[in-house]
C-alpha cells in the first residue's frame, strides 16, 4: 500500500501557506518498466513527491519548500511571470514535474537533475493516459540526458552506461528507432565494470532486438 499524509508547506517565493499530500511509504510491487518506471501496488506515489504552490505555481520536492531553498530575486520574477499565470485550480502530476523542471533550470541546476524531473513528468502521463504529453516529456528528458552525458562531468562515470541505455529506451518509446539504435549501440563503450554492469549491455541488446515493456 502507498500511504499519503497531508502536510503544510510555506512557499519560499510568495510566502503562501498551503496544504499538499506527501508520501509516507510506498512499494514497488507493481514491477519495473524497461525505462525504470517503478510501479506500486495501489496508489502511484509519483505525483505526491512534488508539490506546487497553490498561489504562484513554484514547484519542487519537500526540501524546496524549506528555509534553505535556493530562491533568488530573479527566480521569483521568473515564477511570477511564467508559472503564476498558468496555474489552474487543479494540477496533475506531470504539470507539477514540468514546473519543477523549469524552476530547477532557472536555478541553474545540472541537466542530469532536470532530465530526471522531465522523465518523471512522462511517467505521470502514463497514469494520466495522455500519450501525446508522454511523448513530449520523453523527448525533452532524452535531450536533457544527452546534454548531461555530453558534459565532461555531467554524469558520474559509473552511471554513464545506464543513462546511455535509458536515452536509447526513451527514443524507442517515442518511436524514433534510428536514434534509439544509435544510443543502444553506445552502451558497451560506457561499461567500466563487466560483472556489475553486464545487465545494462544485455538490456540494450534486448530492447534493440526484442523489446520488452517490463524488466524481469
Ligand atoms: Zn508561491
Amino acid at each position: 500500500m502507498t500511504t499519503l499524509r497531508s502536510i503544510e508547506l510555506r512557499c519560499p517565493v510568495c510566502d503562501n501557506e498551503f496544504k499538499s499530500q506527501s508520501v509516507v511509504s510506498t512499494n514497488a510491487f507493481g514491477g519495473k518498466r524497461t525505462d525504470f518506471h517503478e510501479r506500486a501496488a495501489g496508489t502511484q506515489p509519483l505525483a505526491y513527491l512534488i508539490h506546487m504552490c497553490s498561489e504562484c505555481g513554484y514547484s519542487g520536492g519537500e526540501s524546496d519548500f524549506t528555509a534553505g531553498a535556493d530562491v533568488s530575486p530573479v527566480l521569483k520574477q521568473q515564477v511570477f511571470k511564467e508559472l503564476a499565470p498558468l496555474r489552474p485550480a487543479l494540477v496533475c502530476g506531470s504539470e507539477k514535474y514540468e514546473a519543477a523542471a523549469k524552476v530547477a533550470q532557472w536555478q541553474g541546476t545540472d541537466p542530469r537533475h532536470i532530465a530526471d524531473l522531465l522523465l518523471r513528468a512522462a511517467w505521470c502521463c502514463v497514469d494520466e493516459g495522455d500519450i501525446e504529453a508522454e511523448r513530449y516529456y520523453r523527448r525533452h528528458a532524452a535531450w536533457m540526458f544527452e546534454k548531461a552525458l555530453a558534459r565532461y562531468d555531467g554524469v558520474a562515470r559509473e552511471e554513464r552506461a545506464v543513462l546511455t541505455y535509458l536515452v536509447g529506451e526513451l527514443w524507442r518509446r517515442i518511436g524514433d528507432m534510428n536514434q534509439s539504435r544509435d544510443w543502444f549501440d553506445k552502451v558497451p563503450e560506457e561499461i567500466i565494470d563487466q560483472s556489475s554492469q553486464h545487465w545494462v549491455v544485455a538490456a540494450a541488446d534486448q530492447q534493440r532486438s526484442d523489446p520488452q515493456e517490463w524488466f524481469g
